[in-house]
């Protein structure tokens, strides 16, 4: 390595995010420099299909030239205003009023921050703030799923089941949140259990939490309709229809974290949609503004937003907000994205070529290596293990995912391995040729590490 290398200042600079940082002070990090369409190049000029977009976001792909330009023009006419003291600006107004009009029924109102990290950490506290208004102030537990993934501030990598993010972070914070099973069907449905009936003991399961809890003293449910970070696990069959009567039953709000999903991910709008799921709150990100600008909103419920007016009544102020929270620029970038959505219909495209993404992986599940392929819409995971016949999943220490990733790299493939999972999510405008591609260099890499 050159010493005034770029890699070389990396190294000695950079403190990369939910990396490594011992590997990577040995193998040096990919960096990578430019964008086409569904590719991406790094500083070596190695072509690469971007799998993941990014991370699950860059639904337009990395050249989308109307984003920029709209974000130029933005900037040129309002660089920089905020939503404080009863102030604000045109596109976040004109971005709200969007997301209502397309939003599951009866989320009218949005509260913008800059990440989903943020937008579920209001979550929180707005679940809070709505019980302690509207005179239950008992109700403050809050559940997650084993492996789910809500974001890294203190509160929401609390909520998380994700062990890695709490070590030695002193996480979590506080004995308030709960974790029921991940459901996995494939990894943990039992010999001879049907989908159904794993559904039906996930959802036994969090009814027998929230009985020996007491339902006056848990306020929110969070769940993402198909799990990210988890490992891109799609729920099983009748899953959420079981779970929210329950919900309902004990006057639980229900967080629908629609980071990933939302925007057509999964082959509708919202994945509440593909789901059936009716949220009080619903988290959003990412493809928002395809995440050529950092954005986030919340969208809230008529009942939640009457108990913040009411919330002001009594504590003078709503006192929640970042100063770049509904940005002008990334409020501008996002109503262009929703504009290109509608105008290419992409949850359309993203119907029509899922069954080439899903064929396309489905087919390599002959593969010796590869145990389950699942996915829904343009998001898929595909289980590595050792033994097909048994499940019998790698030893850890085999990091037989990571292998697969660098081969695929080589491959000229950026996938993600998430234990060994590995998990697919490629800009939404991807088309059936790139895909039949993206497949033959995932087969390259499985081949390699074979
Ligand atoms: N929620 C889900 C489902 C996610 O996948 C992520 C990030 O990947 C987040 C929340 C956190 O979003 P951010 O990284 O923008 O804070």
């Amino acid at each position: 390595m050159r010493p005034n290398s770029l890699h070389a200042a990396d190294l000695a600079h950079m403190v990369h995010q939910q990396t490594d940082l011992d590997a990577h002070g040995r193998e040096g990090a990919v960096l990578i420099a430019r964008g086409e369409g569904v590719h991406v190049f790094d500083t070596e000029g190695k072509e690469y299909i971007e799998a993941m977009a990014g991370l699950w976001c860059a639904s337009l792909g990395f050249s989308e030239k109307r984003l920029a330009e709209v974000a130029y023009r933005q900037l040129l006419t309002l660089p920089y205003y905020h939503t404080f003291f009863q102030k604000g600006h045109e596109p976040s107004v004109r971005l709200a009023e969007r997301l209502a009009a397309i939003a599951p029924a009866g989320l009218n109102h949005a509260l913008f921050q800059c990440s989903g990290s943020e937008a579920n950490d209001a979550a929180i506290k707005l679940a809070w703030y709505y019980h302690n208004v509207t005179g239950r102030p008992a109700k403050k537990k809050i559940i997650g799923r084993i492996r789910g993934y809500h974001g890294n501030t203190v509160a929401t990598a609390s909520l998380s089941g994700q062990p890695h993010m709490q070590a030695d972070f002193d996480l979590p914070l506080t004995d308030r949140f709960l974790h029921v099973s991940n459901p996995n069907y494939y990894r943990f449905g039992q010999s001879g259990e049907t989908e159904e009936q794993f559904s039906a003991r996930m959802a036994a399961e969090l009814e027998a939490l929230i009985e020996r809890e007491g339902g006056d003293t848990i306020a929110a449910f969070f769940a993402e309709p198909v799990q990210g970070g988890g490992g891109a696990i799609t729920p099983p069959r009748g899953y959420f229809d079981l779970i929210q009567p329950i919900l309902k039953k004990h006057d639980i709000l229900f967080v629908a974290d629609e980071v990933i999903c939302g925007f057509g991910r999964t082959g509708h709008y919202w994945g509440c949609e593909t789901y059936g799921i009716r949220p009080d709150m619903l988290s959003c990100a990412k493809q928002l503004t395809a995440s050529y600008q950092p954005l986030s909103a919340l969208l809230i419920s008529d009942p939640i937003h009457a108990a913040l007016i009411e919330g002001s009544r009594r504590n003078g102020s709503f006192g929640h907000g970042y100063t770049y929270g509904g940005h002008p620029v990334a409020c501008a970038v996002a109503l262009e994205t929703l504009k290109i959505y509608e105008e290419r219909d992409i949850v359309g495209h993203v119907r029509r070529v899922s069954p080439a993404f899903l064929d396309g992986l489905g087919a390599l599940g002959e593969h010796p290596l590869v145990g389950d392929v699942r996915g829904v819409g343009l998001i898929a995971g595909v289980e590595l293990v050792a033994d097909k016949a048994t499940k019998e999943p790698f030893p850890p220490a085999a990091k037989a995912g990571l292998l697969v990733q660098e081969k695929c790299h080589e491959a000229g493939l950026i996938v993600r391995a998430i234990g060994d999972r590995i998990a697919f999510t490629p800009p939404l405008i991807i088309t059936a040729e790139e895909i039949a591609e993206m497949c033959a260099r995932f087969r390259a890499g499985l081949d390699a590490a074979w």
